[in-house]
């Protein structure tokens, strides 16, 4: 890992614009002589969204100033690690305080969530695409399952203790849509979809998009993280489930990928099988 992708996590903005407007070239990283971001840099740097928190890596979320800061350290460590040449860790999941960020089997089992009314003429398209993103993990492992709850839907927010999690219109054009994880306080359990965006990401699916924000939710991490992508370097804290699949739905295309419609592969399936179960 190089002080280039260190500063490729740091221009989070220009990344997730890019997947905001989909099938665009990766953003070109700066040189490698660059120093390291100061962490008002860095905090300029990144976009914040309507709900206040801070988007990273594309399309994941930081609640607040002082866990972008813990972030920040952590990014900046990392990259201090891999350069004095210490052990660098090969579909990953999320960790946190090095545990693995994943529902207990019983809340795995019983995902609840509600779409918004708000999406108005374009509810029905989220509706289904969300049905078709979940299906597609829950065929996948039988530990898991998300089930929708129509009757949140006029008060579909993440205050509703009805639901797990709420799905949410947003307006922005800095990403399609973004999740959060099960680490994640109740205040930010959300799925924020910009349904215009979503219905036009060319070969990227509304299905396919919303099974990858749905990865989120699950706990897994971006496949293009680990160093086998070459860019698009976030953090260490994941570990690995699976050998590196450079075509996981979890793996940004632009990012080195070798998918070309952000579609489940098998050992994406091997991998949600490897800690929810078969
Ligand atoms: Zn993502």
């Amino acid at each position: 890992m190089s002080l280039r992708t260190l500063l490729q996590a740091a221009t989070a903005t220009v990344a997730a614009a890019t997947l905001a407007c989909s099938l665009a070239p990766a953003a070109t990283a700066m040189p490698a002589h660059d120093p390291v971001p100061t962490f008002g840099q860095f905090q300029a740097s990144t976009f914040r969204d309507s709900a206040g928190q801070y988007v990273v890596n594309g399309d994941e979320t930081i609640v607040n100033t002082k866990e972008l800061q813990g972030y920040y350290d952590e990014m900046v460590a990392a990259y201090e690690r891999e350069v004095e040449g210490g052990p660098s860790a090969e579909l990953i999941v999320n960790r946190v305080y090095g545990r693995d960020d994943l529902w207990s089997f019983t809340t795995a089992r019983n995902l609840t969530y509600c779409v918004s009314n708000s999406f108005g003429s374009q509810k029905t398209n989220i509706v289904n695409a969300m049905a078709n993103g979940a299906a597609q993990w829950e065929a996948a492992s039988s530990g898991v399952n998300f089930t929708y709850v129509p009757s949140a839907d006029s008060n579909c927010r993440t205050s509703n203790n009805a639901v797990l999690f709420s799905v949410e219109p947003t307006y922005t054009t800095q990403y399609i849509a973004r999740a959060f994880f099960p680490s994640s306080p109740d205040s930010q359990r959300n799925v924020l979809v910009n349904a215009s965006s979503l219905m036009s990401s060319g070969s990227w699916t509304p299905g396919n998009i919303m099974a990858h924000e749905l990865g989120h939710a699950l706990g897994f991490r971006h496949e293009h993280t680990r160093p086998e992508a070459g860019t698009c370097f976030e953090d260490n804290n994941w570990r690995p489930l699976t050998p590196y699949d450079s075509s996981s739905i979890m793996h940004y295309p632009q990012c080195n990928g070798t998918s070309s419609n952000l579609s489940m592969t098998a050992t994406d399936r091997a991998g949600v099988r490897s800690v929810y179960g078969s």
